[in-house]
């Protein structure tokens, strides 16, 4: 007896959910089976053409066979094959891509939901949910020695020495008992299989073939009738693949299972693209663009690109070069007939062809999105949703160098409209002599409550709301718009008044020149000028700023991990409103020579204006202090004696 490794526990644990799955498209083992077979049909044809094996690919194949008594249905392929090491590697443990987000999901998912499997890079171990007992007998190319890896769950498995004429891999699965809702017996039919093929790997480019025992008669000379068995062999996949088709001939399902097979993903994509092109360069390709981020899209872990084939076969896995990041999320794989097969994977990324490849790519990806953003836009803003940011931060990090190519696409929700609308969008719609188009950032709901947005607002502009942390940035890199600058409602620049309020707030400024002054030198240095405002109406204070860093950048700035005391921060203007309570009482106590208080009150106004635009306070206390002491300092007025109600009725 040989003896039983176990399984590394997160396969035990995902192969436990296989054994006692009750996923509803169990029927999907074969597909994965079946891929693993191409996947090593596809190496050992790039190790011919590689190594001038001299294999022909006509003799490449994929056998499937069954037998209804014993219960077994055997998947066979002559690929690359495996060693001892390798069946134990690769068969032993979950593929290692998946295995660590598994864990992580595992804690979230209930035993039965394996709907999250087809994610993970597990398809083997989906041999199990049909089935109770699973051998491989494998025999690496150029080897002389096969083993034989068997299982029968999550107990462990054996390898052991066996014996296999040919190289390649077969694969064995004693196919489960029937059960309530499982008919696990069709999987032993000749009409189940096919129908399986057909809709799962028809675009598989090596043969499937049905090994079919018909039952048949012959009659002799004498007239003497002899029974027997023979074994008649059917391709079942037409092995033209999907993106060879015509678009006529691919249904939009079979674009979305094709896609959703292929990059493990459980919702159709939002669009995708199908392209023949000739000319410059000569292609075929087929990418989508999905409805949300891989779960490590946004980590250092994520990798680009695209899939490479080249007369149909496979010569790279996920060509990075064929994708810019700012498209990174574009999920697929293009052919060529311009690639030279046994070019090396170093050599492709000097190939002049690949880069031509690239380039158009580039533009019909653009193209497709530019038509969603016009024609569909409920999509394009899901689009956005899902993958703006990535689009947001390659502007940001090019410094601008990339404006000409994605400013168009950025999307920023409206004040007025409460949508989401381009930049040209908001051009197109400014107001006769507007010279610069304005935004505010923040959270949606502070921005709404941002005294100098109502000002703005008033003067009939939109303004454009910057919600994400990094949209003031890419607004900076922009630099302009069509000619059009770009201004912080939040500026100390921005100017909304006309020519009688500037005159009135003149007058109340020279005349308070040195309180002003003496505001701001109690603040020690934290603003750089104290003014008065009439753009506030009944906000008593707000915080504006001057020059290149804004006060939600300095948030964002120093909340960086690498922030320091000497990250960038905002030039600050503490500006009063001229008509409120609080300027008549500061000039009052100027009057009265009360320098204590005003300076509190300095404070006060200091930290009231870093509130409204969501800053945290150095000295939260202190404020809490300052404020409620003062109200506590109130003298409380006695209230008139309110009539009583009876007297009034009582009379006439
Ligand atoms: P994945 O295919 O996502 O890598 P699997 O669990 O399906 O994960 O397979 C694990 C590994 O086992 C494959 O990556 C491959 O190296 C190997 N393998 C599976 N089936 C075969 C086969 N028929 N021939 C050769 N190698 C195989």
């Amino acid at each position: 007896m040989p003896q039983t490794h176990k399984f590394k526990a997160e396969s035990r644990r995902l192969l436990e959910l296989m054994i006692g799955s009750i996923y509803t498209h169990k029927e999907i083992f074969l597909r994965e089976l079946i891929s693993n077979a191409s996947d090593a049909l596809d190496k050992l044809y790039y190790k011919s053409l590689t190594e001038n094996l001299g294999l022909s690919k006509g003799d490449l194949k994929i056998t499937l066979s069954f037998n209804k008594d014993a219960r077994t249905l055997t998947i066979a392929d002559n690929g690359i094959g495996m060693s001892k090491e390798e069946l134990e590697n690769n068969l032993g443990v979950i593929a290692e891509s998946g295995s660590f987000k598994f864990k992580q999901e595992m804690t979230d998912v209930s035993d039965d939901d394996t709907s999250v499997i087809g994610q993970f890079g597990v398809g083997f171990y989906s041999a199990f949910m049909v089935a109770d007992n699973v051998s491989v007998t494998s025999k690496a190319y150029g080897s002389d020695q096969a083993f034989l890896w068997a299982s029968a769950g999550a107990e462990g498995y054996t390898i052991e020495e066996s014996e296999k004429d040919s190289y390649g891999t077969e694969i064995v699965l004693h196919i489960k008992e029937d059960a309530e809702g499982d008919e696990f017996s069709d999987y032993l039919t000749d009409w189940k299989l096919r129908s399986l093929i057909k809709k799962y790997s028809d675009f598989i480019r090596y043969p499937i073939q049905l090994v079919v025992s018909k039952h048949t008669h012959e009659e002799d000379e004498l007239g003497e009738i002899s029974h027997l068995d023979i074994n008649e062999v059917e391709t079942l996949n037409t092995m033209v693949p999907i993106w060879k088709k015509s678009k006529a001939e691919v249904t939009e399902e079979g674009y979305n299972s094709f896609y959703k097979d292929k990059f493990r993903d459980i919702s159709d994509p939002l669009t995708r693209i199908h392209s023949k092109t000739e000319g410059a360069a000569t292609y075929d390709a087929l990418l989508f663009i999905p409805e949300h981020p891989t779960y490590d899209y946004y980590t250092k872990d994520f990798a680009k690109g695209l899939e490479l084939y080249s007369h149909g076969v496979m010569i790279a896995e996920k060509c990075a070069d064929l994708l810019p990041d700012y498209f990174s999320f574009v999920r697929g794989l293009v052919d060529s007939e311009d690639l030279s097969l046994n070019i090396s994977r170093e050599m492709l990324q000097h190939d002049r062809q690949l880069k031509t490849i690239a380039k158009s790519i580039e533009r019909s990806i653009k193209n497709e999105l530019k038509k969603m953003q016009t024609n569909e836009r409920a999509r394009y803003e899901a689009f956005w949703e899902a993958f703006g940011n990535q689009i947001k931060f390659s502007l940001y990090n090019s410094f601008g160098m990339l404006k000409e190519k994605l400013a168009d696409l950025l999307l920023f929700k409206s004040y007025k409209t409460e949508k989401p609308i381009t930049l040209q969008e908001y051009f197109d719609a400014m107001k006769e002599g507007q010279e610069v188009i304005y935004y505010a950032s923040g959270s949606e709901a502070r921005i709404r409550t941002l005294p100098q947005v109502d000002a703005v607002a008033d003067t009939g502009v939109d303004i454009l709301l910057l919600t994400a942390n990094v949209d003031e940035f890419v607004l900076q890199s922009l630099v302009d718009f069509d000619g059009k600058d770009f201004r912080s409602v939040q500026s100390a620049d921005l100017d909304t008044a006309t020519a009688e309020e500037k005159s009135d707030l003149e007058k109340a400024s020279t005349g308070s020149k040195r309180m002003l002054t003496l505001i701001k030198n109690s603040l020690g240095g934290k603003v750089s000028e104290v003014r008065l405002s009439n753009k506030l109406k009944n906000h008593p204070v707000c915080i504006a700023a001057r020059g290149n860093v804004s006060v939600e950048m300095e948030k964002v700035l120093s909340a960086m991990p690498q922030a320091d005391e000497y990250s960038p921060k905002a030039e600050k203007v503490l500006e009063v409103n001229s008509k409120h309570p609080v300027f008549a009482k500061l000039k009052a106590l100027y009057a009265a020579d009360d320098k204590e208080t005003i300076k509190t009150y300095a404070e006060i106004l200091y930290a009231g204006a870093l509130l409204i635009e969501g800053a945290t306070l150095d000295d939260p206390s202190g404020f809490v202090d300052k404020v409620i002491g003062n109200l506590a300092a109130q003298p409380v007025a006695k209230k008139e004696e309110a009539k009583a109600p009876a007297e009034e009725e009582a009379k006439p």
